[in-house]
């Protein structure tokens, strides 16, 4: 390697996987170069938070990260980490400072059919992660009341619009909004991903019920795709897809998956959850943040798998699912390849995912996956065993 991955680390059973992950199916093959940065929940207390900062810095630096879950700390964690202060989630300092997009794709394998079973590829979800109602002012109304929106321009002129008078009944409002800056950052996150995988885009909102709001996001997307993308999806062979949120999703159940879906903040946070639940397991679901500028921080979308981390400290055997934190080893891997032309990175990168595949369709697979497979030998095997056996599967791969 020539140029260094970021890669930042994390707490409880993720961390005890990264480090077997690391010594057993990457250091033995790859010169391994990393700026490493400790998101375990101790430094960031140490260092008041700043390795969080830092780490992200690197990556817009570098353009690469591989992120281990970490700990969003809540009342308990504080008591039990000694806390200063509730750290804000690292996800979300490190998506903030990269102005980034989460793309969340699951892993499909033979014997883990989806609960729609015409879904034989995967769908990745875009999720919008700034405003609406995630950042919404509400009020409870008394009857007789009248609600009105304003809104004072800079000069301080004032437009109304009548919300709602309130007669006959108590009720409720409801404050939105968004910004273009952010919805453009989406866009073209969502357009430079699609490129990058070389699949199809779907987006899609209720613009005709909301003419102004849900209309904006199609205006701005129509726009940015048709001023800086449209040549280049026709050269790659891909399309850009919209249409109103029930047709959309309509038309996802019939699908057979291969695309991305683009959603508005509301519609992620719901669909991400149906499509990752439909598809069998979490551990089985990989996460990427993409900057506008094409930055890209690798994870798994899973936590720091807690109650695994108890039994293990206890000494006691764990089936702790790795794949989806080592398909985000594999991806950054691949990514810092195909950036700085090294072909040979990429292809280890693709040997040892299909390494991981292949141990599982041969009914190598820890319980989580053994409680869902329907393949007839099947055998659980403990967190260890499980990343044994791929690592044979891959030197036979790479010999
Ligand atoms: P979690 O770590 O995702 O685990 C929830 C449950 O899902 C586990 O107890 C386990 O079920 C199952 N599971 C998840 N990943 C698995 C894997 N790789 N292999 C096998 N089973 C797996 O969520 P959580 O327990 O709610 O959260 C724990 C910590 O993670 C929290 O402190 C939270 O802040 C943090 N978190 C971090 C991120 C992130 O960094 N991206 C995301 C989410 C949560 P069983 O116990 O039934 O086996
Ligand atoms: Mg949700």
């Amino acid at each position: 390697m020539t140029t260094p991955l970021v890669e930042m680390d994390g707490d409880e059973m993720t961390r005890i996987i990264w480090k077997m992950i690391k010594d057993k199916l990457i250091l033995p093959y790859v010169d391994l170069k990393t700026e490493y940065y400790d998101l375990g929940l101790e430094n960031r207390e140490k260092t008041q938070d700043q390795v969080t900062i830092d780490s992200a810095e690197a990556t817009k630096k570098y353009g690469v990260a591989v992120k281990c879950a970490t700990i969003t700390p809540n009342a308990e964690r504080v008591k039990e980490y000694n806390l200063t202060q509730m750290w804000k989630s690292p996800n979300g300092t490190i998506r903030a400072i990269l102005d980034g997009t989460v793309f969340r794709t699951p892993i499909v394998v033979k014997g883990i059919t989806p609960y729609i079973p015409t879904w034989t590829k995967p769908i990745t979800i875009a999720r919008h992660a700034y405003g609406d109602v995630y950042k919404n002012t509400e009020m409870v109304v008394a009857d007789g009341s009248k609600a009105e929106l304003v809104v004072t321009d800079k000069d301080g002129h004032e437009t109304r619009q009548l919300i709602h008078t309130f007669s006959g009944s108590n009720g409720i409002i409801q404050g939105l909004h968004n910004i273009d800056k952010s919805i453009s950052s989406f866009a073209r996150a969502c357009f430079n991903f699609a490129l990058d995988k070389k699949q199809d885009i779907w987006f899609a909102t209720k613009d005709t019920i909301s003419k102004k709001y849900d209309h904006r996001f199609k205006d701005i997307f129509n726009e940015i795709f048709e001023n800086e993308y449209k040549e280049k999806f026709d050269q790659a062979g891909i399309t850009y897809f919209y249409t109103l949120i029930d047709d959309a999703v309509a038309r996802v159940v019939r699908s057979e998956g291969g695309y991305i879906w683009a959603c508005k903040n509301y519609d992620g946070d719901v669909m991400s959850d149906m499509v990752a639940t439909a598809f069998g397991s979490l551990a089985m679901m990989t996460s990427v943040l993409v900057s506008p500028d094409g930055i890209y921080e690798y994870e798994a979308a899973h936590g720091t798998v807690q109650r695994h981390y108890y039994k293990y400290l206890k000494g006691e055997t764990t089936s702790t699912n790795s794949v989806a934190t080592l398909f985000a080893w594999t991806g950054a891997l691949r990514k810092r390849g195909q950036l700085d032309g090294n072909a040979a990175l990429a292809d280890f990168a693709d040997k040892l995912e299909q390494a991981t595949i292949a141990t599982i369709e041969d009914g190598i697979m820890t319980g989580d996956l053994a409680a869902l497979s329907t393949l007839e030998n099947k055998t659980k095997v403990d967190t260890e065993t499980f990343l044994s056996e791929i690592n044979v599967r891959l030197a036979k791969a790479l010999a």
